[in-house]
């Protein structure tokens, strides 16, 4: 039984698809609903497709608007989640757009907008692989490298909102230059775009690969998670050197944010941790060990994949507006 106004809508705004979800007071999905991400449009064209995708996963779920308590919105980019601002979005070619006054005017319910990396990490965090840890730190692997932390039990933000960049840590001095305009971040080293970068460089190289055939084959512009996990199942040899060194490299951000923050748990999320899971982690969890600065009881940190995959940013999303709705 649904009663009055309990359920929330969460939403991951990406630059290539949207994913909304109706969630009950329990947590549990009643309606999922997904579509591309019309970004050639002007903001207001956009929020209006998020209202009307409002409007039919609530209906999906076979309930009346009257239910709706709160949308809550995960959105790339720079966001100010006091005023429901996306500041800067390059993937939607959003700049100070205020999303949640807007959609707020249509849909008449409140409406919640935090960075759509921070409500991945909540989500696996409350429902997810992290349950339970008071420190938790959430690194999410896709095109970008984007991070979140959990301190005392809340979504950290820093002084400026602008904290948890874990994918801008540089660790390899002089190394690539990144989207951010530094060179050797994280983020230029073991993305998907990184490797991708990496696997079309070997190939040029002369390097023998099936790669780029399976993305034809397979009608892909871009190397995705799931090309990266048929080449691994056929032992692609530039695919597996790749993949290594990614893994490296991510082994030594996790060694790093956990040398600082020493929280019970790392989450690895995003598409290629949900593909592979634990064959992805493990050789990341070895390096971190072995670059902790405190090894005899290095175990005591879990360093594991998220459990959520595209659930993680909605239902984090839904969580967060509960605890600002019941402030
Ligand atoms: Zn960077």
């Amino acid at each position: 039984m649904v009663s009055a106004k309990e359920v929330i809508v969460g939403i991951d705004m990406g630059g290539t698809s949207l994913r909304a979800l109706v969630v009950n007071a329990q947590n549990e999905i009643l309606a999922v609903e997904k579509q591309p991400t019309n970004v050639a449009q002007k903001p207001d064209g956009l929020i209006r497709d998020l209202a009307a995708m409002v409007e039919d996963v609530v209906d999906a779920a076979g309930l009346r608007k009257s239910k709706l308590r709160a949308v809550s919105i995960g959105a790339p980019g720079a966001v100010d989640p006091e005023h429901g601002v996306v500041y800067h979005a390059p993937n939607l070619g959003w700049d100070a757009v205020p999303l949640g006054e807007k959609l707020k005017k249509l849909l008449h319910v409140p409406v919640y907008v935090e960075n759509d990396v921070n409500v991945g990490v909540v989500g696996e965090h409350a429902l997810g692989a992290g349950q339970g840890a008071q420190e938790l730190v959430g690194i999410f692997v896709g095109t970008g490298i984007g991070g979140g932390i959990i301190f005392r039990g809340e979504l950290y933000l820093g002084m400026r909102g602008a904290a948890a960049e874990v994918g801008h840590m540089i660790v390899q001095v002089d190394g690539p230059l990144c989207g951010c305009g530094n060179h050797g971040c994280i983020e230029a080293l073991a993305s998907r775009t990184s490797m991708e970068r990496d696997v079309r460089a070997a190939i040029r190289n002369g390097q023998k690969s099936g790669v780029l055939k399976l993305m034809e084959e397979r009608n892909k512009d871009r190397m995705t998670s799931s090309i990266i996990q048929r080449a691994l199942k056929r032992n692609d040899p530039v695919m597996r050197k790749v993949m290594k060194r990614a893994q490296y490299f991510l082994g030594l951000a996790v060694a790093g944010v956990v040398n600082l923050l020493d929280p019970e748990c790392v989450v690895i999320g995003g598409g290629i941790a949900e593909r592979l899971g634990e064959s992805y982690v493990a050789p990341i969890r070895k390096t971190a060990y072995e670059n902790f600065l405190r090894r005899h009881d290095a175990e005591r940190v879990k360093i594991v994949p998220g459990t959520l995959g595209d659930n993680a940013g909605p239902l984090g999303a839904v969580v967060l507006a509960r605890k600002r709705l019941d402030k």
